[in-house]
């Protein structure tokens, strides 16, 4: 898997029109004061990250954004014939697949929770099309985690319970805030965050599942997709999902 990282930082860029080197030797200077390519996605700088987390504290800002949740399946049964040490190394290799179709859709690796991973889309890196880069940052996630199971010789089994991920997909106005009573999270919260989670829950392991308001932004991606009704937890009225 490689993957090209860009020369400058896309949220300065995109947001100040200031470019501010990452990689090669004019970046140098800039790393003497900290400033570096971010753990929450290579393509935007310390600086957006550090923004980002002050968004969150302010409580009262609000977004329009793609939210993804993806959650790994079937692991469990597999650790148990395997030592302590493939276990994390699969569950690392998890992660760094996620992270490079979340990265490469522009999209910002928020938070892990668990087996779990959430992206938000939109933010800092601003794209008209978050949703459908979102739909598409799903898709690269599926080939890749299929990649992943090959090279571990993971077949699916009579019960069906092989290595995969479920994904959910949601977008709308989200909030930010910071939560948790034992360590401090700053993570987006509001109802898209919960159905997008809500929607990651009903996906099948390979499955890719997105409401009515990611296949209304992202028709060209979903064409002949049609509705299917969930009853999901913490809502009333069954809802519409997608197959992406
Ligand atoms: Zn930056």
């Amino acid at each position: 898997m490689t993957q090209q990282y860009s020369a400058l930082c896309k949220g300065c860029w995109q947001q100040m029109h200031v470019p501010i080197p990452l990689r090669g030797g004019f970046s140098l200077p800039f790393r003497a004061f900290g400033i570096r390519p971010s753990n929450m996605n290579p393509n935007i700088c310390t600086i957006c990250e550090m923004m980002f987390a002050r968004m969150m504290k302010a409580r009262t800002v609000t977004i329009d954004a793609t939210i993804l949740f993806a959650d790994l399946r079937g692991y469990t049964k597999l650790s148990q014939s395997m030592p302590a040490a493939d276990v994390a190394g699969l569950l690392d290799d998890f992660y760094d697949r996620c992270a490079a179709a979340i990265w490469e859709h522009d999209g910002l690796l928020n938070k892990t929770i668990g087996d779990a991973v959430m992206a938000i889309f939109n933010f800092p890196i601003k794209r008209s099309d978050h949703s459908r880069q979102a739909v598409l940052a799903a898709r690269q996630m599926q080939k890749n985690i299929a990649d992943q199971r090959a090279r571990f010789g993971d077949t699916p089994d009579a019960a069906g319970d092989e290595l995969g991920i479920g994904i959910g997909i949601h977008t709308g106005e989200v909030s930010f805030g910071e939560f948790g009573h034992s360590h401090r999270d700053l993570t987006a919260i509001g109802t898209v965050v919960n159905m997008a989670a809500r929607a990651q829950s009903a996906a099948r392991p390979g499955e890719i599942l997105v409401t009515q308001e990611v296949h209304d932004r992202a028709q060209a991606e979903l064409q002949g997709s049609t509705a299917t009704d969930y009853t999901l937890k913490g809502f009333d009225q069954p809802v519409a999902l997608y197959a992406a």
